[in-house]
């Protein structure tokens, strides 16, 4: 056994479906501008194809929790996506293949720091501090492919029970099985690895006391609020 000069980090998971076993996080993969409605949203060049970027593995947020308003930022968002699950990885998988490494599916909400990320792109610097901040990454229950893989499906956020994201993940420009094989290409996939494939049009705002459900059809409801920095 390895000896450490201190003890590791916690080991981050996600909550599986109906199972007392926890997923464990490999690393975070994310999918930008991959709804047509959301790239027209963002004022990006409609074919523009979409971009990947990461989140640590340690920002996974579960349902129910809170999250605290992140800090230097004036203009928080959420967007909610579905999230693919690796119970398997490879390199350079071809995408009839690709559905074979899927665990299951969850809903997730890639929290976004907007302002940094519009400072970013106009200088032409790297995503990190708008996308991979702390607890940017809430998700809920994992639901495993043997009870199917998600290609259509209704996907809303509601803000305080409004409706504020209403789509259809039959929308998403690059589907789950071309994404895997994309990033496979870039990256060698492990067990354990996350994508969160993009978010349509409505991404908006939150503000402390803010309560957040994300849903896709057939999956767990994510629940979080926004507290007061501590
Ligand atoms: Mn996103």
């Amino acid at each position: 056994m390895t000896d450490f000069v201190f003890p590791p980090p916690v080991q981050p998971g996600v909550a599986v479906s109906g199972s007392r076993g926890r997923f464990p996080v490999h690393r975070i993969y994310c999918v930008g501008l991959n709804y047509a409605d959301h790239i027209k949203e963002t004022g990006a060049d409609p074919k523009a194809p979409p971009v990947f970027f990461m989140k640590p593995a340690d920002a996974v947020v579960g349902d129910g929790e809170g999250i605290a308003y992140p800090p230097l930022t004036m203009n928080f968002h959420y967007e909610v996506e579905l999230v693919v699950a690796l119970g398997a990885g490879g390199s350079d998988i071809d995408p009839t293949d690709a559905l074979t490494r899927v665990f299951g599916y969850a809903v997730g909400n890639d929290l976004t720091r907007r302002d940094l990320q519009r400072a970013a792109k106009d200088r032409g610097q790297p995503w990190d501090i708008a996308k991979g901040f702390d607890r940017s990454a809430p998700i809920g229950a994992i639901r495993p492919a043997s009870a199917g893989h998600i290609a259509h499906g209704r996907i809303w956020l509601k803000l305080n029970g409004e409706l504020r994201q209403d789509s259809d993940v039959g929308q998403l420009v690059m589907d789950v099985p071309h994404t895997i094989a994309a990033l496979s290409r870039l990256y060698r996939l492990e067990a354990g690895d996350l994508i969160f494939t993009g978010t349509p049009s409505g991404v908006g705002p939150l503000k402390v006391g803010d309560r957040i459900e994300c849903a896709i059809e057939g999956l767990d409801l994510l629940h979080n609020h926004i507290v007061a920095a501590s």
